[in-house]
């Protein structure tokens, strides 16, 4: 039985709503952003209906992905509420909701814990040296602000996943430092549930000029990953990002052991499909992984939600652990 448990990788089914592409920020190798009005917002009525349909669909995580509004704007609140709105419906439908849109005050992120069982936001890389590249038009990349959401995610006890966004202009140093940032707050506040290591990956919107992230490089930086980030960390690698299978394999031989979130499109990503979970399936058995379907919050931290959305999460866990699609 230990060694089916180490040969397991999970994966969560889930289905992204997004609010807004409308985003203040211009990071230039973004491939999702609108300029603010260009992008109109989603209506309740309009994600009921995508909802409606993705009942029976074996889709668990409701995952809400959103450009930002700037923290000053007169639309800042209206744009919070649609979210909260948003993730009450997905929770009313019966789904479970993990919010990511960017940094939120504590006030906002106070909130959402009543309507998310686990939240995210990537922490991407913290040298400073991005504000003059990358990030130049882009506030919400400050990495105090960033850093901060981490530390206001463990002192209000969200489940969260962060991550490195990897190949936009850091040093391996500047890796590991990133790390070590995410393993000390984890350490404080034992509320990092995955860390989430993405390669850049060129899309056809994107105005940065730069190879794609070197899929070859990835299980080595895997290794060194487990070693810094505290073992209850789970490390998650996009396998739509790294197409050959060899090198999938080997980054599950260094130590990755989640596939994230797969469903019908990757919004990040929009040029690079996912890799449907058949596929996956197949790939990972021929080297003698189990891919298992897993809900958006580990269950080590199910008692820091509240009674209703424990109730909700322990449904899941029953249910599709039933239909043996749901094994954590
Ligand atoms: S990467 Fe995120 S924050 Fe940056 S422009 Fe795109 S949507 Fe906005």
């Amino acid at each position: 039985m230990a060694i089916l448990h180490t040969r397991t990788v999970t994966y969560s089914p889930a289905y992204t709503i997004v609010p807004t592409y409308e985003c203040f920020n211009r990071c230039n190798y973004c491939n999702f952003r609108a300029e603010p009005g260009q992008s109109p917002w989603m209506s309740l009525s309009a994600a009921q209906n995508i909802l409606r349909q993705l009942q029976n669909q074996k889709v668990c995580e409701i995952l809400i992905l959103s450009g930002e509004v700037h923290p000053h704007s007169p639309k800042r609140q209206e744009w919070f509420e649609r979210i909260y709105d948003l993730c009450e419906l997905g929770l009313a439908m019966e789904f479970l909701p993990h919010t990511n849109v960017g940094p939120l005050s504590f006030a906002e992120m106070q909130k959402l814990k009543h309507v998310n069982v686990s939240m995210g936001l990537m922490l991407e890389q913290l040298t400073p040296a991005l504000l003059n590249t990358v990030h130049r038009h882009a506030p919400s990349k400050l990495p105090e602000v960033r850093l901060q959401q981490l530390e206001w995610a463990g002192e209000l006890q969200i489940p969260f996943t962060t991550g490195l966004l990897l190949g936009i202009g850091e040093t391996v140093d500047d890796c590991w430092e990133t790390l070590a940032a995410i393993a000390e707050l984890h350490q404080r506040y034992h509320h990092i549930q995955e860390v989430i290591l993405q390669p850049h990956s060129p899309g056809t919107q994107q105005t940065f000029d730069a190879s794609p992230f070197d899929p070859h490089q990835l299980p080595e930086i895997i290794a060194k990953a487990r070693e810094i980030l505290p073992p209850d960390i789970t490390i998650q690698i996009p396998p739509n990002l790294v197409k050959d299978d060899q090198w999938l394999l080997a980054c599950l031989e260094a130590g990755a052991r989640d596939l994230g979130g797969i469903g019908p499109k990757d919004e990040v990503n929009p040029d690079y499909p996912h890799v449907q979970e058949q596929t996956l399936r197949k790939i990972l058995q021929s080297a003698g992984w189990e891919l298992v379907a897993r809900s958006p919050i580990y269950p080590q931290f199910d008692n820091w939600l509240s009674g209703e959305l424990q109730t909700v999460v322990k449904q899941w866990r029953k249910t599709l652990a039933t239909n043996f699609i749901l094994q954590i």
